[in-house]
């Protein structure tokens, strides 16, 4: 009797803690993600790859620099399996600061072109983001516009709306100019645009539109997603501002718009490698592209994938296929240049 209940006893044991692996087992299928975009912009597609995984992805939301930085402080001890982030000068600082590692598969380099990945695969892509030109419709005609470099000619004196050197944004326009210009041509380039500008720079992409549309200038520089939500944006005041706008594509003739990228990098001590992994590559699916791209108004990445109405309104472009690590690289000798042409 008493050996029975021993041996029950003894199986009971054993029975939990069984049940405990496993439970640990389970609990273990996570990743760990740090975002720079907002919740809204990731969290349904997170959803839905723990649907399809029974991966659960703890989502951490902050803003590109902190996270970054949060990263570096953090070293090997930080929980980050991903980080997501805006602007490939930002993904390049990722990997000089250290805190990324390589990662190549089949699946990652079929579905990003190799222009908007890093090449020895520290950063992909993951989204598409076009900064062409926007003009006031009736004061410019789209005939007078041609490319970038066109805007430091004397004729767009005091017409042009664009936000300031310190964002990163300009920063990569001006790092892309270096890499087909070389950096004199890309110094005078920026010395004629400031000269053209209708005003000392300030606000966001959205406010150079809004400038445009008040009667302060007559063309603005601008990422063509705050275009977009403006658009759609509940304020009437916001959706007549852009109504007074268009975009022109520029540089069809020769290299393409200038595009960057959203995109996600491996953390250099990632503990759920393969788990990251597979939410990279469940990132650039095809339907999740088309849904990352249209929430935010961007550009898929992956070629093939449709684009929503709103942006097939504004025309197909040839975009600049420079490789994207190129911006980064080109980075501080920007920043010197913009500088150097009172570029505020
Ligand atoms: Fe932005």
């Amino acid at each position: 009797m008493s050996f029975k209940m021993a041996v029950s006893g003894a199986m009971s044991v054993a029975l939990s803690v069984g049940a405990l692996l496993s439970v640990n087992a389970q609990a273990a299928e996570e990743v760990n993600l740090y975002s720079a975009r907002k919740e809204a912009l990731i969290k349904p597609l997170l959803d839905r790859f723990t649907e399809q995984t029974g991966i659960t992805v703890n989502l951490v939301t902050g803003n590109a620099d902190a996270l970054l930085k949060r990263l570096q402080s953090e070293g090997r001890n930080s929980p980050a399996d991903l980080l997501i982030t805006t602007d490939a000068g930002r993904l390049y600082r990722a990997r000089e600061a250290g805190v990324t590692q390589a990662v190549v598969t089949e699946a990652l380099t079929q579905a990003v072109p190799e222009a908007y990945r890093e090449p020895e695969g520290h950063w992909y892509g993951l989204s598409l983001r076009a900064r062409p030109i926007f003009y006031v419709k009736g004061k410019v005609s789209p005939e007078e516009l041609s490319s970038y470099e066109d805007l430091a000619d004397p004729k767009w004196l005091g017409r042009i709306c664009i936000r300031s050197s310190g964002n990163v944004y300009n920063q990569s326009l001006v790092a892309s100019m270096i890499a087909h210009s070389g950096s004199e041509k890309s110094e005078q380039w920026a010395s004629g645009l400031v000269k053209n500008f209708a005003r000392s720079p300030k606000g966001g992409d959205r406010d150079q539109i809004k400038a445009a549309a008040a009667g302060e200038c007559d063309i603005a520089v601008a990422n063509t997603y705050y275009y977009g939500a403006m658009l759609n944006a509940k304020g009437e005041a916001e959706r007549q501002a852009a109504e007074k706008v268009a975009v022109f594509w520029p540089n069809q003739s020769d290299r393409g718009a200038h595009v960057n990228v959203s995109g996600a990098a491996l953390t250099a001590h990632a503990r759920n490698r393969d788990n990251a992994v597979k939410l990279l590559e469940f990132l650039v699916q095809p339907d999740n592209q088309s849904w990352y791209a249209e929430v935010n108004y961007e550009y898929p990445v992956r070629d093939g994938v449709a684009w929503s109405d709103l942006l097939q309104q504004w025309g197909r472009f040839k975009s600049d296929n420079l490789n994207l690590s190129q911006l980064g690289k080109n980075n501080s000798l920007a920043v010197m240049i913009m500088d150097r042409a009172g570029w505020k």
